[in-house]
């Protein structure tokens, strides 16, 4: 069985973790090849030269530089026709979970995502509702395209060297859509961190009443800031504390929706996660399933956390345990 591993490359030429963690996994069903795509890819394909494929197939240019449908389908697609491989593996990404369904049916192939681990026997498991179950599936037909989820295999390493690349010819068709600048919600590009070793998660009790009688809205944005700041963790919301501003109550000036965790929000993969001021309820600990050591802060020590959904519960202010860790940070 012939595998194609499909990456694309950064606008800054560079492969994101989520594609080494791609090449791993695709290394180890072997006779690989690996695809490219981008405005420039030899420094990429440099930096992955040790890896022992055989091919590098590459797509390049300035019509490629950014994520978009038609430029995107067209390369990928003339790569996989060009490799002619069984199996095409592909990193999770929001761009080639755009483009990539396209290319399957382009080239008559089967497509499956949020892929959890794939044997060289061609069995996958892939995650189901929202990460609430896994199932195992196989197919007999070929060619089949896989999009990976990132967290799956540890990302590639080894040493640079100088690739040969086999440069596909792709003519793209005109675009209707033209790339100006990369908006980012508010506060989000800073505090949501993928690669953070900690997730901080703020729920809904920050923004309550406290036990002067008064909400405190204004030193809880302070204290979750500050301890952002100094520990360099990821930030991570219940879903009362960021539905609370499209209501129009007062919340904390960086939350977006992005940042809810659960049922209906995210499944981060943080080896570590606190909780601070969130109940610990079933929609938001199921997000939760990927953080390995659990801990929260909640007042009560009857809420959710403390019915084996967190591996230690401290029964505390969070108010006084943030202003403490950022005494105990800063001296
Ligand atoms: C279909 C469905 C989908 C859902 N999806 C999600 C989802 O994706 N994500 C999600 O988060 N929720 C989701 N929910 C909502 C979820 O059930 C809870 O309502 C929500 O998680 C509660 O948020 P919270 O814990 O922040 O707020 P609350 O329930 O209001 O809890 C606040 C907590 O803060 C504590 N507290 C207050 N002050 C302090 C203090 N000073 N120190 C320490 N603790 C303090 C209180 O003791 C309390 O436990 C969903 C619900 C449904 C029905």
């Amino acid at each position: 069985m012939s595998t194609l591993i499909l990456l694309h490359t950064e606008t800054d030429g560079t492969l994101a973790k989520s594609a080494l963690e791609a090449l791993t996994a695709g290394l180890a069903l072997g006779d690989a090849s690996i695809g490219l795509i981008g405005e420039s890819v030899q420094s990429a394909a440099d930096s992955i030269a040790s890896c022992g494929v055989k091919t590098i197939y590459a797509v390049e240019g300035e019509p490629f530089s950014q994520p978009r449908y038609s430029t995107d389908a067209a390369a990928a697609e003339a790569i996989c026709k060009a490799s002619n491989a069984d199996l095409i593996l592909a990193p999770g990404t929001a761009r080639w979970m755009r483009a990539l369904p396209g290319v399957a049916n382009r080239i008559e192939a089967k497509v499956d995502s949020h892929i959890a681990s794939i044997t060289a026997a061609g069995e996958v498991k892939r995650w189901l509702y929202r990460n609430r179950m896994e199932g195992t599936i196989t197919r007999t037909g070929r060619k089949w395209l896989l999009l990976v989820d990132s967290g799956v295999a540890a990302p590639w390493t080894g040493a640079p060297g100088r690739a040969q690349l086999t440069l596909v010819p792709v003519e793209p068709s005109p675009t209707r859509t033209t790339v100006l600048r990369i908006e980012k919600p508010e506060g989000s590009g800073q505090t949501i961190k993928p690669e953070a070793k900690l997730l901080l998660v703020a729920g809904a009790g920050w923004t309550k009443k406290q036990k002067d009688g008064q909400p405190h809205v204004p030193e809880a944005a302070d204290l979750i800031a500050s301890t952002l700041k100094l520990t360099g963790a990821s930030l991570g919301s219940s879903k009362s504390l960021v539905d609370m501003g499209s209501e129009g109550d007062s919340v904390l000036p960086f939350l977006t929706h992005l940042h809810q965790v659960g049922q209906t929000g995210s499944s981060p993969r943080h080896p570590k996660g606190l909780a601070t001021c969130c109940h610990g309820e079933e929609p938001h600990v199921v997000g939760w399933r990927f953080i390995q050591e659990r801990r929260a802060i909640n007042l009560d020590a009857n809420c959710g956390w403390a019915r084996k959904k967190a591996d230690v519960l401290y029964v505390a202010d969070a108010f006084e345990v943030l202003r403490e860790v950022r005494k105990l940070l800063t001296s």
